[in-house]
C-alpha cells in the first residue's frame, strides 16, 4: 500500500501531501489538497526522488513529500495544521493525509539506529529503515489507545480531560501499556480515571489518529459499580449525562463521536 522508491510519471495529476514542519500545504479548493502534475510542482522538484506513495484517491495516486523544516517560495496555496484538513475533507482524504503524516514523521524520527547510532537505510521493499552496521530494524511507530462509552440506563458517563478546549467532555481514552490486553486497557483506565467499575464490554470499531501516531481503539460498556472520583491529573471533570441533555462532546467525525452516538442509540 504505501510505497518507497515512486517513478514519478510527470505528466499524471496526483494529490500531493507536501509537509513543511508538523504543517501541510493546502489549497482553496475542496478537497483543500493539491491536484497537480509533478511538472507544475517545480518548487518541490529537488524533493522528487524522495516521493513516497500513500494511497489513491478518486483514481489519482497521492504523494507524500517532506521538506523537513524548509519552507519552499510558492503561489499554489499555504500550510496549516493537518487538524484543518480534518474539518474540511472527507473521511478517506482525511485518513491518507494521516497516514502520509505518520510516515513522514516515522521517517524523521529514525535517521539513526536506536541500538548502535549508525545512520540508518530505508528498505526498498516495505515502509522500514534499517541499520546497515547491527541489522535493527524498525517500523512506523502506532500507538494503541482504547476509548470507551459508558452506559448507565439512559445516562452516559462523560469526562473532560486537562486538555479539552471549549468545555468539551468526552469519552474516556488512554494508551495500552506493554504487556496488556486491549480490554485490561479499558477497566484500568477507567478504573484510574474516574474510579468506576465496569463490564460487558463489546467493542465497537477503530480509527487511526495521527496526532502523533495512535490507533483508537472503541469500546461500549456498562456502568457496574462505583461513585465518580476523577483522577485529577488527565480528568478534571466527570459526569453522567442524560441522553437528552448533553454537554458539548466531539464531532461525528472522531470516534468518540460515534461511540456517544452509539450508546445513545442502543
Ligand atoms: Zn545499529
Amino acid at each position: 500500500m504505501i510505497k518507497q522508491n515512486v517513478k514519478l510519471q510527470i505528466e499524471q495529476p496526483a494529490w500531493w501531501l507536501i509537509f513543511s514542519g508538523n504543517q501541510l500545504l493546502q489549497v482553496t479548493n475542496s478537497p483543500a489538497l493539491p491536484h497537480r502534475t509533478a511538472k507544475q510542482l517545480d518548487f518541490v522538484s529537488e524533493y522528487f526522488e524522495q516521493v513516497i506513495e500513500v494511497g489513491h484517491y478518486q483514481q489519482s495516486p497521492c504523494y507524500m513529500i517532506d521538506m523537513g523544516a524548509e519552507i519552499a517560495e510558492q503561489q499554489i496555496g499555504e500550510f496549516f495544521g493537518l487538524r484543518d484538513l480534518l474539518i474540511e475533507s472527507d473521511q478517506e482524504l482525511f485518513n491518507i493525509a494521516a497516514r502520509a503524516w505518520q510516515v513522514a514523521l516515522f521517517l524523521r524520527t529514525h535517521r539513526y539506529c536506536g541500538q548502535c547510532g549508525h545512520a540508518t537505510q530505508r528498505i526498498d521493499w516495505e515502509l522500514a529503515v534499517q541499520c546497515p552496521t547491527c541489522q535493527h530494524r524498525c517500523y512506523p511507530r502506532i500507538s494503541p489507545c482504547i476509548i470507551v462509552a459508558i452506559r448507565h440506563n439512559n445516562k452516559i458517563l462523560l469526562a473532560q480531560g486537562r486538555h479539552h478546549k471549549n468545555d468539551m467532555y468526552s469519552t474516556l481514552a488512554g494508551f495500552v501499556e506493554s504487556g496488556e490486553s486491549l480490554e485490561q486497557a479499558v477497566h484500568r483506565e477507567v478504573m484510574e480515571e474516574v474510579g468506576v467499575e465496569i463490564h460487558n464490554l463489546r467493542y465497537f470499531n477503530s480509527q487511526p489518529w495521527p496526532f502523533p501516531h495512535s490507533l483508537m481503539m472503541g469500546y461500549l460498556a456498562d456502568y457496574k459499580s462505583g461513585e465518580i472520583k476523577v483522577d485529577g491529573h488527565e480528568i478534571i471533570k466527570a459526569d453522567w449525562f442524560d441522553f437528552n441533555n448533553l454537554p458539548l462532546t466531539p464531532a461525528p467525525y472522531s470516534i468518540a463521536g460515534q461511540l456517544i452516538q452509539a450508546t445513545i442509540d442502543q
